[in-house]
Order: C-alpha cells, then sequence, then structure tokens
C-alpha cells in the first residue's frame, strides 16, 4: 500500500528485504531500527524537520510516567478496533498511542512522521508497526482508500488526504488540545472544535465529539519535559512541581460520500 514518493513516480513500492523499491528502481533502504524514509528533498524546510530528539525524549518520559494513559484509554474506547481494522496515524510522534492501539487490538498499523527522531524512537519500540518517515502536510505515501481508520493526534491535519487514504466506510479520529489542556502552564487555550470541524466539513461529517482530560502530580523535571515537549523550556527561573491537566478534545468522522447502512 506505500507508494514511491519520488516526484510524478507514485508507483508501488515493493519489499526486498531490507529495502523498499518501486519498479522504476526509485529504492528506500530500512534502517537498522526498522522504519524507512520515504522524505524528498521537496518535503523539508530544514535539515532536521519535525520535533528534535530533546522533545521526543521528553515527551516519552512523560509518557512513560502513565500521564496520558488516561487519554490513550479514551481514544481506545472511541475507535474500539479490531485485528480486523488498518490504522494510521498520521503526525504519529514517538509512537505512543499508535503502539499501545496495536498492541490492545491487534490491529494493522502504520505511523508516519516527518521527525526521524521521533520515528526512529517509535520503530525501537513497537517492532510490530510499520513506520515511515515522510511529510504528511504535501501527500500521504499511501494507496488510495488503504485504511479502515486515521487518527491525527495533536498533529497537523490534510483532510483530503485524509479522505484519499480513507476507505469508504472508515473513520477519522482528530484530537485536538482541549482549552484546559496544560492551563497551569500556559493558562486557557483557544476553543478548537468548531473550527477544526469546518477544516474538514467538505470531506467528512462529525459522528461524535467528547474531551478526555487527566491531571498528574509532576515534579520540578516532569515539568521542565512538558515545557520542551512543547517548545517552552523555561528561560529565567527554574521548573516547579505542579499539577498538570492534560485534555484533547476528540472528534470522530466518517467520509462524507459513506453510504450509511
Ligand atoms: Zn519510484
Amino acid at each position: 500500500m506505500l507508494l514511491c514518493p519520488v516526484r510524478d513516480c507514485q508507483q508501488p513500492l515493493v519489499r526486498e528485504s531490507r529495502r523498499l523499491v518501486c519498479e522504476r528502481e526509485h529504492s528506500f533502504d530500512m534502517a537498522r531500527s526498522g522504519y524507512v524514509n520515504l522524505l524528498q528533498p521537496q518535503d523539508k524546510k530544514s535539515k532536521d524537520p519535525g520535533d528534535s530528539a530533546a522533545a521526543v525524549a521528553a515527551r516519552r518520559r512523560l509518557h512513560d510516567l502513565g500521564v496520558t494513559a488516561p487519554l490513550l484509554s479514551s481514544i481506545s474506547s472511541l475507535l474500539e478496533l479490531t485485528n480486523e481494522d488498518v490504522v494510521l496515524d498520521a503526525g504519529c510522534g514517538d509512537g505512543f498511542y499508535l503502539g499501545n492501539l496495536n498492541k490492545e487490538s491487534a490491529c494493522q498499523a502504520h505511523g508516519v512522521d516527518i521527525s526521524i527522531p521521533a520515528i526512529d524512537a517509535a520503530a525501537r519500540r513497537y517492532p510490530s508497526c510499520e513506520w515511515i518517515v515522510a511529510n504528511a502536510d504535501r501527500s500521504l505515501p499511501y494507496a488510495d482508500r488503504s485504511f479502515t481508520v486515521v487518527t491525527s493526534i495533536t498533529a497537523r491535519m490534510n483532510s483530503s488526504e485524509f479522505r484519499r487514504v480513507l476507505r469508504e466506510d472508515g473513520r477519522l479520529l482528530v484530537a485536538i488540545p482541549a482549552p484546559e489542556d496544560l492551563i497551569e502552564l500556559r493558562g486557557a487555550g483557544r476553543e478548537r472544535v468548531e473550527r477544526t470541524i469546518e477544516a474538514f466539513a467538505v470531506d467528512f461529517e462529525v459522528i461524535s465529539t467528547s474531551r478526555a482530560s487527566a491531571s498528574a502530580d509532576l515534579d520540578a523535571a516532569s515539568v521542565e519535559d512538558v515545557l520542551l515537549a512543547i517548545y517552552r523550556p523555561m528561560q529565567s527561573q527554574a521548573a516547579v512541581a505542579s499539577k498538570v491537566t492534560f485534555s484533547f478534545d476528540l472528534i470522530l468522522m466518517r467520509p462524507r460520500s459513506a453510504i450509511i447502512k
């Protein structure tokens, strides 16, 4: 289901032991940790696009503390995945959500992110999923109607590409930070549900909206990790221990042309 990312090629990629190759002999080696980098020169604005290694490591430490487990649980309950599902997580970061959904449901799991440090971390921890480095903002390197579920969890959104790679009876889950997400550290955020639904309205209709929240008493080092993860490291004073709220708005959608049975 992977397509060659070379401009004007887009032929199917076939797996040959440690590489992917298209019929025009464009070839992409598998990294030692198991991911494949399909990023093309025109896909990146900087030398090292996407999340930095420091931000990825900080986010993973927070996941490992268990502070985001309730958010994972809410997403899992909403999707009710089975081993029949084929899931794409677009902007998957270090793979926490997709990797755990795969473990719980035995779904086929595919993660794409533009950050090499993020995908490398994902591939090392969750080897039973397929991990790809690509620019999901531009185009997704997958054939039409490849997936039963696409997730975008606090990631960039590409409505037309999500629609293209989803099956007609597929579902799209978009998770965005709720207004009280990290409120203790950055104040109340904006309400984003309405405008997000509008951004997808051409291609998708809403099945449900819900909110998932968790709070944790974090020590100073973990508060610093939160700030690193959102690129707001402490400038002048040291981070201090704090209760921190994590909160997502979850929007579940289906393709607009879906035939409802
Ligand atoms: Zn090719």
